[in-house]
């Protein structure tokens, strides 16, 4: 019998690739979603031979307490994400600290847990202030995390702080080890359909013409197989590092709507760069992003070295172009782009 692993946000995106893993590799499996009956969400899951399912709203302290008690590994995957909110400190920032101290005060509880996987993000080690030829690596922290300026981002970096901290007030012995993984933009083959609402929704905007152009914007970017298959080794080796982070190469918005036009030529993508001043006029008139957000990035390039993943976790990240073309396949053979 494999270890026992509980498993937050399980019926999100990078959740249920981890969980699917997981279960492929023989560990025994506890998902934990926000609502077990929202067949939207959770009837991918459903479908996974031996999965336990527990329900919990993270927010609640205690919630996590049935589905960590006897489990020896957690993989913290539960947190909000979204650019923007009208309430940014209270349904970003204090939603991922209060879920990352519950699930791991209900881990400590446990008695029983001897590693946490975190999943933060390329957020919490790069903000804006160095130069595009900046290579940011585990040792950075993002310096411009400011509620005004990138409320996803301060979130993600309390976020980590905050399960450190928790680590840190343990009786010695008491504890466990901890460690957070930061994937980049994350692509690759959806798993359900309410995953195109995460990050794959650049590529379903794309793919049904609902961008006029491409912003000169990019990412770097990973394959979500390649971000669960680090969650794992990062539960499974013996002396993991505390932070990893996951990224294959820098793409340009513009490089994404070209592999896609090539792919599926009948869907049209459009490949043409949009000014800079449309854009920034445009974004006025748009929730997902803001227009600061398009004065600090557009143009610049934000660059990650992965090189401790590659060595310590033995990851060997699947081509960007890959990532772009199964994240797009996935959604176009199930219908839900
Ligand atoms: P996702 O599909 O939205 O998954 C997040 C999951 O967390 C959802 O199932 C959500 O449930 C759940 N959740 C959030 N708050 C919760 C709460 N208070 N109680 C219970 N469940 C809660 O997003 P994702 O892309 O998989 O992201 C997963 C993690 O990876 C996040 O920590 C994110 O910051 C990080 N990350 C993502 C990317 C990316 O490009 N996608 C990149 C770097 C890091 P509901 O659907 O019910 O809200």
């Amino acid at each position: 019998m494999g270890d026992l692993v509980c498993v937050t946000g399980a019926a999100g995106f990078i959740g249920s690739h981890v969980v699917k893993l997981l279960v492929e590799k023989g560990f025994r499996v506890r998902a934990v979603v926000r609502k077990k009956d929202d067949e939207r969400k959770v009837g991918h899951l459903g479908r996974i031979e031996g999965l336990e399912i527990f329900e919990a709203d993270l927010t609640a302290p205690g919630s996590c307490d049935a589905a960590t008690r006897g489990a020896s590994l957690v993989v913290h995957a539960a947190s909000p994400v979204q650019l923007t909110s009208k309430d940014p400190q209270r349904t970003l920032v204090d939603v991922a600290v209060g879920a990352t101290r519950n699930v791991l005060e209900s881990a400590a509880r446990a008695g029983t847990v001897r590693r946490v996987v975190q999943t933060s993000s390329i957020a919490a080690v790069a903000g804006h202030s160095h130069a595009s030829s900046y290579v940011h690596t585990e040792k950075d922290w993002n310096p411009d995390a400011r509620l005004d300026v990138d409320p996803y981002a301060l979130s993600k970096v309390l976020a980590e702080r905050e399960a450190l901290a928790v680590k840190a007030s343990l009786p010695a012995g008491a504890g466990f080890g901890l460690v957070s993984v930061h994937p980049a933009y994350v692509l690759g083959p959806l798993l359900a359909k309410v995953h195109a609402r995460s990050s794959p929704s650049l590529v379903r905007e794309m793919l049904r013409r609902k961008l006029p152009g491409c912003p000169n914007l990019g990412m770097s970017g990973v394959d979500v197989r390649d971000v669960a298959l680090a969650h794992v080794r990062a539960l499974e080796i013996e002396e993991p590092a505390p932070r990893y982070v996951l990224s294959d190469r820098w793409m340009w918005t513009r490089e994404m709507a070209e592999i896609l036009a090539e792919t599926y030529p009948d869907r049209r993508v459009r490949t043409m760069r949009l000014p800079d001043a449309l854009v920034l006029l445009g974004s006025l008139f748009m929730k997902r992003i803001t227009t600061g957000y398009l004065r600090r990035n557009l143009g610049k390039t934000r660059l990650f070295s992965s090189d401790l993943a590659r060595r310590d976790l033995g990851i060997e990240f699947r081509p960007a172009r890959d990532a772009v073309v199964d994240t797009a396949r996935s959604m176009v053979e199930a219908g839900w782009a």
